[in-house]
């Protein structure tokens, strides 16, 4: 199996309930090398660009607002088949759907505050992690 990259953020709610220790000991404990990581605080129009595949859904406006209310944690992850194990390890994206364990039913509160971000295929991957992190941080 192929060695992967992916995008994975800790969002606003995470971060300002404290539980971004918690959060990256899931992250230790699934073998996810992290390639890169910052902590930053997005403008509106960098939330609308990360999710403009979004842009028509009527959660846009919620959701940006919510992207933008506080710091963010991003980072690159490595390991085989990252995309999938990282989407495994966060769960579903609506918390009381998603399994006993993961990220999201462990810490998340609602659909939309949900606690963690990840890729969902290679080509977003690739698009996602150029969105926060330049080549020379990624060696
Ligand atoms: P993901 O790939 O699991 O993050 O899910 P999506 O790509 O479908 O949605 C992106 C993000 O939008 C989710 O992680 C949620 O934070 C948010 N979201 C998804 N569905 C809804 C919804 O129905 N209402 C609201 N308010 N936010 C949503």
């Amino acid at each position: 199996m192929a060695i992967e990259r992916t995008l994975a953020i800790i969002k606003p709610d995470a971060v300002g309930r404290g539980l971004a220790g918690d959060i990256l000991k899931h992250i230790h404990e699934a073998k996810f090398k992290i390639v890169a990581i910052k902590s930053l605080r997005l403008t509106k129009a960098e939330a609308e660009g990360f999710y403009a595949v979004h842009r028509e859904r009527p959660f846009f406006k919620d959701l940006t607002e919510f992207m933008t209310s506080g710091k963010l944690i991003v980072m690159a992850l490595e390991c085989e088949n990252a995309i999938a194990r990282w989407r495994d390890t966060m769960g579903a994206t609506d918390p009381a759907k998603a399994a006993h364990g993961t990220i999201r039913k462990t810490f998340g509160t609602s659909i939309q505050n949900n606690c963690t971000h990840g890729s969902d295929a290679a080509e977003t991957a690739r698009a996602e992690i150029g969105y926060f992190f330049s080549g020379m941080e990624l060696v």
